[in-house]
């Protein structure tokens, strides 16, 4: 969808860590697949490059603010499903607005 402006954005995908349960990797019977996700403590995973210093999801394909999407969108871990078309958040929220600012880009 074109109207969509995720699609020109991505910047909550790299911005913030992305962490679930690993009973959603593909190893545990889940979709997301495993080489995808570092392990953290007890059951949690996270995305991997979701915690790096200048933060981007392993999944994310493309150039933040210009044209990006997740590579694993029909698999992508609850965090990113529960908020918003492919993101982890809601679209124009104030999670939103803090990745687009973190990368140049305008609230909307
Ligand atoms: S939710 Fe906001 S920050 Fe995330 S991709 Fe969409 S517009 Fe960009
Ligand atoms: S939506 Fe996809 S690219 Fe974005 S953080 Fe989630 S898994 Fe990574």
């Amino acid at each position: 969808m074109s109207d969509n402006p995720c699609l020109s954005c991505g910047a909550c995908c790299a911005s913030f860590r992305v962490d679930f349960d690993r009973s959603e990797l593909e190893s545990e019977g889940g979709r997301v697949p495993d080489g995808l996700a570092v392990e953290l403590s007890g059951r949690l995973v996270r995305m991997r490059g979701t915690d790096h210093a200048q933060p981007r999801c392993a999944a994310l394909s493309g150039k933040v603010g210009e044209k990006a999407s997740c590579g694993i969108h029909d698999w992508r871990p609850s965090p990113c499903r529960e908020f918003g078309e492919r993101a982890p958040m809601g679209i124009g929220d104030d999670a939103c607005a803090r990745a687009r600012a973190r990368h140049g880009l305008s609230p909307i």
